[in-house]
C-alpha cells in the first residue's frame, strides 16, 4: 500500500480522483488532465474545458458546436472560420444578414428592371398607336378642288367676256356701219 501512489490522474487542488476523460476536476474544478487540456474546447457558455470532439459541454450541456450560418455545417465552438466552408464565425450573423440584404436588393433591381422593360414596351406600343393615328387622316382633298374650281371660274370668267366683249364689239361696228 502506498498512499502516495495514485492509480491514475488526481486533482492537485483538491485531491479528488480524476474521472477518466475528464479534464478539469468537477468537485473544484482545477484541471487534472493538461495534455488534454490544451487541446481541449471551451464551453462558449460556462468556459468550462472538454474533451475535443464533445458534442455537449460536460457541465452545462451546452452544445460545443457551432453551426455555420452560411452551410449550416457545424464546427468545435473554439474554431474561428467553419470547418467547412472557412467563413470566419466573427460577426458571421452580420455578413450573412448583409448578404442577404443585398441578394434582395439585386433581386428588387431585376424586378424594378422587367417591370420597367414591360412599361416601356407598352409605352412604346402606345405610342406607336398613337403616332399612327395622327398620321392617317389627311384632309387635303377639300383644298385642291376650291382652288382649281376658282381657277375654273376665272377662266370661264375670262372666256365669257371675251366672247361678249367679241360680240359687242362686231355689234357695235354693225351699228356703225348701218
Ligand atoms: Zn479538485
Ligand atoms: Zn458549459
Ligand atoms: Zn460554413
Amino acid at each position: 500500500m502506498s498512499p502516495g501512489s495514485h492509480g491514475g490522474a488526481s486533482c492537485g487542488a483538491c485531491g479528488a480522483p480524476a474521472e477518466p476523460g475528464v479534464i478539469t476536476c468537477s468537485f473544484c474544478g482545477q484541471i487534472v488532465a493538461p495534455e488534454a487540456a490544451a487541446n481541449a474546447v471551451h464551453c462558449p457558455k460556462c468556459r468550462t474545458l472538454n474533451a475535443r470532439g464533445e458534442k455537449l459541454c460536460s457541465h452545462c450541456h451546452a452544445s460545443l458546436l457551432l453551426p455555420c450560418v452560411f452551410c449550416q455545417h457545424a464546427s468545435p465552438c473554439d474554431l474561428e472560420a467553419c470547418a467547412s466552408c472557412g467563413e470566419p464565425f466573427a460577426g458571421s450573423l452580420e455578413r450573412k444578414a448583409a448578404r442577404d440584404a443585398e441578394q434582395r436588393r439585386a433581386q428588387t433591381w431585376n424586378t424594378v428592371g422587367q417591370v420597367a422593360g414591360v412599361a416601356g414596351s407598352l409605352l412604346g406600343a402606345l405610342a406607336g398607336v398613337s403616332l399612327g393615328g395622327s398620321d392617317e387622316p389627311p384632309p387635303r382633298h377639300h383644298a385642291p378642288p376650291a382652288r382649281e374650281s376658282g381657277g375654273f371660274l376665272q377662266d370661264l370668267g375670262g372666256a365669257l367676256a371675251e366672247i361678249a366683249g367679241g360680240s359687242g364689239s362686231g355689234g357695235r361696228s354693225d351699228d356703225d356701219k348701218g
